[in-house]
């Protein structure tokens, strides 16, 4: 089956066609790092690493782009509470050197442009200038705001029709032409940073850094765009009248992806609302994969109530995975491939090609993960069983420990487990070398030296179990 998109451009799920066959080129919208990282912008950003792990899987090369908005109130008003406003850098520098963190404790792949705004004014500027002379724009004390009216496709995303409801930036009604135009340059207030322009200083409205930077490294038009549900209106729907207006392109971007809300109580988790719990929480009570696999476990645009007891659960879950991979992982390690193989064995092989390919054509189902993860059970409940019935086979376990892999190529949730292929032999034999050793040393009754090799190994995460007849070593976190 060819990949689905859900694209809330048409609402409809349409076969996925990138602009350049093999290429995708995928933008989504960065935090504004003005506080910790909550549960929700994790999910948002869960959600579209395994997007793109997805796209990569099925052999396209992503170019991800990710802003960072570096300037807006209210990385202002946190800069005037705590650092003092002329120190206001000091905000964006450390919430996003904490918003990447967090996110690769969870494996979440890092974009491979992240442009900041602040870098990026001289080509704001430019943007905002053919906005003016095309006829899109006008300028009112200082500020600069797009004019709605003249662009005709407005709504054509958020599918709002009715102009009574495009109402955005109320505080400023009596200086646009009309409540719905919004800014793309906003003048100077005192003691605020800003940049000269041809209308005068001030910095760049919200919008428009992601028409301009979106567009400066994929392209005037690019396949994916998105983020979570509440940027389709306004954010990108003004995104894309900038883009469209000044680029002469439609559609500016062919595919719109939005995340559905992670909430609490029913409600959005928001920091508005003072709902939030930051993930640096939930780490300090779980493995950050944990909060990954909770996260995905949903399909992607479904709302996700978060509860601790749901979180329990994923933890329950997260163990068995990896505990499941490990002893396939072990088991592999003491045998030998057989010459021959019943019958039998060769259906048990078949299974687990069957719900390998059901737990990827699910995914192609507009990235189903919760349908998925059906499937990923299945093969590990059928071949825990094979476990408990003693008839776990060598093929049977090279084939699943395949699939394992694979599914961490597209999750990232066995990364602790999973030595890469290339290095797994060497690695495995390096073991079997630092084991023997230790145990030369106990039989020697060089008990000292034994005991340090294994505290040395269980500090980096290597446990050894002595058994009756040998000694077995496990990975651990
Ligand atoms: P912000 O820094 O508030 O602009 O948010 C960064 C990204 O996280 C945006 O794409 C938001 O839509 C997304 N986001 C924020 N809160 C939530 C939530 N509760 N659930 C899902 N996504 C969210
Ligand atoms: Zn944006």
């Amino acid at each position: 089956m060819q990949l689905l998109i859900y694209n809330t451009l048409t609402r409809m799920k349409e076969p996925f066609e990138p602009l350049t066959p093999g290429i995708v080129r995928m933008y989504v919208c960065g935090p504004t790092p003005y506080d910790h990282t909550h549960i929700g912008h994790a999910r948002t950003y869960v959600a579209f690493d395994l997007i793109r792990r997805f796209l990569e899987f099925e052999g396209y090369t992503v170019i991800h782009v990710m802003n960072i908005t570096d300037i807006d109130d209210k990385i202002l008003r946190k800069a005037r509470e705590t650092v003092g406003l002329e120190k206001w850098k000091e905000i964006p520098d450390k919430y996003s050197k904490e918003f990447f963190e967090v996110l690769d404790k969870m494996y979440v792949k890092r974009p491979h442009y992240a442009p900041r705004v602040t870098e990026h004014i001289e080509d704001i500027v430019k943007t905002i200038s053919i906005l003016i002379d095309k006829g899109y724009a006008y300028v009112s004390q200082g500020s600069v705001y797009f004019e709605v009216d003249k662009y005709s496709r407005y709504g054509q995303l958020s599918k709002i029709t009715r102009r009574e409801s495009w109402r955005q930036e109320m505080d400023v009604v009596a200086e646009k032409k009309k409540p719905y135009d919004f800014a793309l340059w906003k003048r100077a207030k005192p003691g605020e940073p800003y940049w000269n322009t041809p209308w005068g200083p001030g910095r760049p409205g919200w919008h428009i850094e992601c028409t301009v930077m979106g567009s400066k490294y994929l392209g005037v038009q690019f396949d994916i765009h998105g983020g979570g549900q509440d940027l389709i209106f306004p954010h990108h729907e003004n995104e894309i009248a900038q883009a469209e207006a000044c680029y002469d392109v439609h559609p500016w971007v062919k595919y719109w992806i939005h995340i559905g809300y992670l909430t609490i109580k029913g409600e959005k988790m928001s920091k508005s609302l003072g709902n939030i719990i930051p993930v640096q929480e939930v780490f300090s009570k779980y493995d950050p994969l944990v909060l990954k696999l909770y996260l995905i476990s949903a399909h992607y645009r479904t709302p996700l109530d978060f509860s601790w007891d749901a979180l329990n659960h994923a933890a329950a879950t997260y163990n068995k995975i990896e505990n499941f991979t490990k002893t396939i992982i072990g088991y592999l390690r003491d045998e030998e491939p057989p010459s021959s193989v019943g019958e039998d064995v060769a259906k048990d092989v078949m299974k687990i090609s069957v719900e390998r390919e059901k737990f990827l054509e699910s995914l192609r189902e507009d990235f189903n993960t919760s349908k998925a993860m059906a499937h990923l059970h299945t093969v590990i409940n059928f071949v825990n069983r094979r476990i408990v019935e003693n008839r776990l086979s060598y093929p049977l376990a090279v084939k699943t420990l395949e699939f394992m892999r694979e599914f961490n190529e597209i999750t990232g949730l066995l990364e602790k487990v999973l030595v890469p292929v290339s290095s797994e032999e060497k690695f495995t034999e390096l073991m079997k070398l630092i084991v023997e050793l230790r145990n030369i040393h106990r039989r020697a009754k060089n008990y000292e030296l034994a005991d340090w090799i294994r505290g040395k190994l269980s500090e980096i995460g290597i446990k050894l179990i002595d058994q009756k007849d040998k000694t077995i070593w496990v990975l651990e976190h």
